[in-house]
């Protein structure tokens, strides 16, 4: 909350009609966002929580003009060959104080404010541009799934816009399929059908997200005509070992080839589901198994490839997207000796020298350090670590979240990283590692570890 008070004063300050002051723009642009931004106002009463949402959509409103927002894309794979069928491209959000956002935390909020709109459209275009570069390179011409809000088909024309948009890049749409979560559709199922309708006309493919997640998924076969059903990644979890989740998997595949609906898996994680799968005859799928989403020269070195090989980063059936802030802690068995940089404050690279510092426990979120040194905690000073642990040196950025002193001067800290999910993939494998290794063995010490007690060794 410290922190969120901070931010209050250096962000924003109250003027006297009650407006915050967004500071760092210029004032033509200042003047432009406040015009469109009713949440002007706030409450002193609002909890941290709702003031870090308070917060958020705030920034949302110039997330777009500042360059924030960015495309990761996840191939979506033929299960028997191996080939890529398709990419979903899916948002996140780089705040430059909460670091990396997920979809999951800031679609809501979109939605409410209706910043969505602006959103959507922000994305399809930078689909299309990638699309266009990726045929101009050669790439084969697989297609594109986008997530689509029912907010956005509330707009009238939205096929129409959609049209517009594609025309802008002088591409064919049926290179796109449209996403949409069925939990929106319903509202106004006339308009909605009317949408689907020209959408399909175009050649653009509809596909229903999260298939059997809310409780219409089966009504929504009946209203309108889809290409594709996505199954939601809850069902594969636990497949073949989960009774239940295996039924409604292998009704579902039946389903969609009795309709005559191609259908894709989400959140294939391990071999045991992706063979379960195979066997079923399903088409297509995606997850981890093959690869997370990823930035635009990754994917386009995976496309190049045009087949995509299963592979397991991480098989603890963990998901990076629901889990990023329950994320295990390894309490290490000796002191973890790690070189510290401060690499930026408030954005501005510096060099200011190294110091040693002691990590105490780490995990895929965060570490926590002894040091003799005083930190204060603050998000806007970006602290680099370089360690070794097993047979690999690791390198991870991040910033102090919070600060205690312990006896004898010496200070602990918490940190949060802000690496991005590829790298946190990374860190999960070694972790994983190091965590079988200390189970089998309380002694192990493979890494910069030493023996010193933390008084010894700072003196
Ligand atoms: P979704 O459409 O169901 O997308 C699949 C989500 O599952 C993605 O989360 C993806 O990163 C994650 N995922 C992929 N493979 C695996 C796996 O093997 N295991 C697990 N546990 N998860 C996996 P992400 O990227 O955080 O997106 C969350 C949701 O946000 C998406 O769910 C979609 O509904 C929404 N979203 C993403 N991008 C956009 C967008 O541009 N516009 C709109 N309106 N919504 C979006
Ligand atoms: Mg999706």
């Amino acid at each position: 909350m410290a922190f969120l008070e901070r931010r209050l004063l250096s962000k924003s300050s109250k003027k006297n009609d009650g407006m915050i002051e967004q500071d760092g723009i210029s004032n033509k642009k200042q003047s432009q966002i406040e015009e469109k931004n009713p949440y002007k106002y706030y409450s002193f009463e609002l909890n941290s929580q709702s003031y870090r949402e308070f917060l958020m959509k705030n920034d949302l409103y110039y997330a777009i003009e500042k360059d924030e927002m960015r495309v990761l894309y996840q191939p979506i794979v033929n299960l028997k060959s191996g080939e890529i069928l398709a990419v979903e491209a899916l948002v996140r959000w780089m705040h430059p104080d909460w670091g990396l956002v997920l979809p999951n935390e800031f679609i809501h909020l979109a939605d409410e404010t209706g910043l969505i709109i602006d959103i959507g459209k922000w994305v399809l275009r930078e689909v299309c541009k990638n699309y266009k570069r990726w045929l101009d390179k050669g790439l084969p011409p697989i297609k594109v799934a986008v997530n689509f809000s029912g907010i956005q088909f509330m707009e009238s024309d939205f096929a129409d816009k959609i049209k517009t948009i594609i025309d802008e890049y002088e591409l064919d749409p049926k290179f796109l399929i449209i996403e949409i979560t069925e939990n929106i559709l319903l509202k106004n199922t006339y308009k909605l059908n009317s949408h689907i309708e020209s959408l399909r006309s175009l050649g653009i493919q509809i596909a229903l997200n999260n298939f059997g997640k809310g409780f219409s998924s089966f009504a929504y076969l009946n209203f309108f005509k889809v290409d594709i059903i996505k199954l939601d990644g809850s069902f594969i979890k636990d497949v073949p070992f989960d009774s239940t989740n295996s039924a409604i998997v292998e009704s579902v595949i039946h389903l969609t080839k009795r309709l005559k609906i191609k259908m894709v898996a989400e959140g294939i994680e391990n071999w045991d589901q992706l063979s379960y799968l195979k066997h079923l005859n399903c088409h297509a799928g995606q997850g981890y198994i093959y690869s997370q989403p990823v930035d635009l020269e990754r994917i386009e070195r995976i496309l190049a490839r045009k087949k995509c090989k299963p592979t397991i980063v991480n098989n603890t059936g963990e998901s990076l997207t629901e889990n990023r802030r329950k994320f295990f802690r390894i309490k290490l068995p000796l002191s973890l000796e790690a070189v510290l940089e401060v690499l930026e404050v408030k954005g501005n690279q510096v060099n200011i020298g190294k110091t040693k510092v002691l990590i105490k426990d780490i995990g895929p979120g965060g570490l926590c350090f002894i040091s003799n040194i005083k930190f204060p905690a603050r998000n806007e000073i970006i602290l680099q670590f370089t360690f070794q642990l097993l047979e690999e040196e690791i390198k991870v950025r991040g910033y102090i979240i919070r600060n205690r002193e312990v006896k004898n001067n010496l200070n602990e800290y918490g940190v949060e990283f802000t690496i991005d999910e590829n790298e946190r993939v990374d860190l999960i494998r070694i972790l994983n590692q190091v965590q079988i290794k200390i189970r089998k063995n309380i002694m192990f010490s493979e890494g910069s570890f030493v023996s010193d007690s933390d008084y010894a060794y700072f003196k």
